[in-house]
């Protein structure tokens, strides 16, 4: 008999710590009145002509499992997709796996290419899941710092500084969460002869590609040699406003998606069918709605940053996504501190800046994926918060 002094959990879950928005969502949960900048999802409802699909797939009766690697169908259209967008190419056959938002094929693409102790360069501030996905798929996450001074932008030497033997692979997510940082062209192709060098693979998360606002966007697996060294991973959730569909998937070398692929059978079998149904339709027909609100969302990241800036607090100009990430050293304020006081005092919920990795200290994150009225009351609130600190 186990004694109750042992945890009946592994040691590796033990040792992760929560995310950090989390306890941020419930503390704003219990109080009223409060307006959220915290949340990473679109205030948009899913285009009325996917949901119908969707639905009309339903009454269709397509209720079962699909192929383990999704709708062919859809594996052609995310082909077509990217080769019209992103100029790059796949075999919807072999190269592509649809799978339960990015999320999942984040999760198997370090599950396929890690062995124990393999080392993974994770750029910071980043999205809270990358780390513990390498970190439960038996791998070690190495931090590498991409800070305000370039832009947020990781830059090739900062990355080839923390190569070792063990290291198997970058992670990279761009335009980022959570400082909305858009990596150039010449900074991609500066990465790419490290990564070629070191003979690396990259897995290039582009969730947020369609939501660029003023440089074109570049994929990674667009730069030249490194389509067959690139777990490409995007989704539905962002640009399409699907976050509840649960649908993303990766493209890659046919050997890496061979591996993925064989890892998603046996744990989930295929992702689920109506909202493949629904990505088809987004994919099809759901482009013109991506740009309406990708127009919408740069409107309010200009009236954020203007608003954020008049307030005396510096902020990056972000290329893309839907996060501003402005320093608070100004405040004398920790970031935590910082998001506590302005919750109690002004009731606007914004994320600390080191709940991303260290070096987001001194930051917090705010989405401005909410409506321009809820944005510019909470910018008033945060103007008053500020200026009590600053004087
Ligand atoms: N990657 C990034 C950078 C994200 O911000 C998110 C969601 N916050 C995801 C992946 C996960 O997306 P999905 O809903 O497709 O799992």
């Amino acid at each position: 008999m186990r004694t109750r002094e042992k945890s009946y959990v592994a040691d590796h879950v033990n040792d992760l710590s929560p995310s950090g928005i989390r306890r941020f969502f419930d503390l704003a949960s219990q109080m009223g009145n409060v307006i959220s900048l915290g949340v990473g999802e679109p205030d948009f409802v899913t285009p009325w002509n996917v949901i119908e699909a969707s639905y009309h797939s339903l009454e269709r009766g397509y209720t079962a499992y699909t192929a383990n690697a999704g709708l062919l169908e859809l594996r052609q259209e995310i082909n077509n997709y990217l080769n019209k967008n992103y100029h790059v190419s796949y075999n919807p056959e072999n190269q592509i796996l649809v799978t339960v938002g990015a999320s999942q094929a984040i999760d198997v693409a370090f599950r396929a290419i890690l062995n124990p102790g393999d080392e993974v360069i994770v750029v910071e501030p980043s999205f809270v899941a990358y780390a513990p996905a390498v970190r439960l798929a038996g791998g070690i996450p190495v931090t590498v710092d991409a800070t305000e001074e370039f832009a947020f932008n990781v830059q090739a030497d900062q990355i080839e500084a923390a190569i070792t033997s063990r290291t198997k692979a970058i992670l990279l997510c761009s335009p980022n969460n959570p400082t909305g940082a858009v990596l150039s062209k010449q900074e991609l192709e500066a990465i790419a002869r490290v990564v070629e060098q070191h003979d690396l693979l990259v897995i290039s998360d582009e969730i947020y590609a369609d939501l660029t606002y003023d440089e074109t966007f570049t994929s990674f697996a667009a730069i030249n040699g490194m389509a067959e060294r690139t777990i490409l991973v995007s989704g539905f959730s962002k640009a399409f406003a699907m976050t509840g569909w649960r649908l993303g998937y990766a493209a890659g070398p046919k050997e890496i998606l061979a591996a993925m692929t064989k890892i998603h059978q046996y744990t989930i079998m295929c992702a689920p069918t109506m909202a493949q149904h629904g990505a088809l339709e987004a994919l099809k027909n759901g482009m013109d709605s991506v740009k309406e609100m990708c127009i919408s969302y740069r409107q309010r990241r200009n009236f954020v940053v203007k608003a954020l800036q008049d307030m005396g607090l510096s902020c990056h100009v972000p290329g893309g996504a839907f996060y501003v990430f402005p320093s608070i050293e100004r405040t004398g304020l920790t970031s935590t501190e910082f998001a506590e006081q302005l919750l109690q005092e002004q009731r606007v919920a914004v994320v600390p800046g080191d709940v991303f990795g260290k070096s987001g200290e001194g930051y917090i994150r705010c989405s401005y994926a909410t409506s321009m009225k809820q944005l510019e009351q909470a910018m008033k609130r945060m103007r008053t918060f500020v200026e009590a600190k600053i004087n």
